[in-house]
């Protein structure tokens, strides 16, 4: 069969998701040559296509894959064919049979990790590591609150974050949604869709506040994140899932409670192979241990994309969704 690309040549709806047929290529020097196996999906795929995050054009999306490489340029020293690896940083062209990828960029995978399971996992589960355990050091005095707690990062995040011994309050926009945090690890389940989020965090910790607010929602979630947290807490704005959050006066963190704000990313906790290598190895190490539970909620034919992203972004997925080519 015809290797294929997905290819955006202008952004809009997920009808600009075209394919392309893909010419045989060789890798040259730091490159390899990767058969995808699985593919995931990330709902910054849904920012690059419809232009939130502007990428020159045309691209080829996708940023998370897993396979095994078929061919090595020549000055490739730590991989060879036959490994299989996984990426999900600085590097597009996940979509497709086929990529060619910078040797710096790749995770080697442990035997107990299926490609399923690290095409589920990878971006979501280093995104969670680093904001668990970088970002803001959670541990056993604190309480979180977590948005989207179903999704894909955040199934991951709330289990890895109780086992930290923190307590995970999390918000869903379905009951069916809450009912899988809660087995996943949240303490409580807040439907943020008609509760108060803040008012509900205040009756849940004694009026107190949680110690730091992890948003991906963004902009219709992030005032109430900043009412939800205690004094001094943290807020942690790391999506736009609704939209991006309007510009912020600093004043308004003095106010709220002497509060900070990041708004992270990954390529600045795991800037090289080093850093992407020793992180996914501490998410094998939770997986390994038990911790987490990688929940792949939705599988789709690579050709099915766009349906795949549609319900990523109508809020119809739970857990992760991978793409089977
Ligand atoms: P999810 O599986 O979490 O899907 C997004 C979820 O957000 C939906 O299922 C929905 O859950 C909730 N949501 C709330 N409002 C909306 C809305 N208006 N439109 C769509 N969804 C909404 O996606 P991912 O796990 O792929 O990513 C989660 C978030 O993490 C994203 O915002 C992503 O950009 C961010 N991210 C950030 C990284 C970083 O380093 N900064 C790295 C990786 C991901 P519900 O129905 O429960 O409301």
């Amino acid at each position: 069969m015809t290797d294929y690309t997905f290819v955006i040549e202008q952004t809009g709806d997920t009808s600009v998701l075209r394919t392309s047929n893909l010419q045989p290529t060789v890798p040259v020097g730091q490159e390899v040559l990767i058969r995808h196996t699985a593919v995931g999906v990330n709902f910054i795929d849904i920012y690059h296509r419809s232009g939130l995050y502007a990428l020159p054009l045309p691209f080829r999306p996708g940023v998370e894959g897993v396979g095994v490489i078929e061919a090595v340029g020549t000055d490739v020293t730590r991989f060879k064919v036959g490994d299989r690896v996984g990426y999900c940083s600085g590097v597009f062209g996940g979509y497709a049979t086929t990529n060619l990828v910078d040797a710096e960029r790749l995770i080697l995978l442990p035997d107990f990790i299926s490609d399923e399971t690290a095409a589920a996992c990878l971006l979501k589960g280093l995104t969670a590591a680093y904001l668990l355990t970088r970002t803001f050091v959670v541990g056993d005095k604190h309480t979180l609150l977590w948005h989207a707690a179903a999704g894909g990062v955040g199934l991951i995040a709330c289990q890895w974050a109780g086992q930290l011994g923190a307590r995970v309050i999390g918000t869903t926009g379905s009951e069916e949604k809450g009912a899988l945090a809660i087995q996943r690890g949240c303490s409580d389940v807040i439907f943020y869709r008609h509760e108060p989020v803040a008012e509900r965090v205040k009756e849940i910790t004694a009026g107190r506040g949680v110690d730091v607010v992890y948003d991906s929602v963004g902009k219709d979630t992030f005032a109430a994140s900043l009412d939800a947290l205690a004094p001094l807490g943290m807020m942690v704005s790391f999506g736009n899932a609704s939209g991006a959050v309007p510009d912020v006066s600093p004043l308004l963190l003095m106010q709220k409670g002497s509060l900070f704000l990041t708004r992270p990313t990954l390529s600045h906790y795991a800037p090289d192979q080093h850093a992407l290598q020793a992180l996914a190895d501490s998410l094998f190490a939770a997986i390994h241990k038990g911790w987490i539970t990688v929940d792949i909620g939705q599988r789709f034919a690579l050709r099915e994309a766009a349906k795949a992203q549609q319900e990523l972004a109508n809020r119809n997925t739970i857990g992760s969704t991978i793409l089977l080519p």
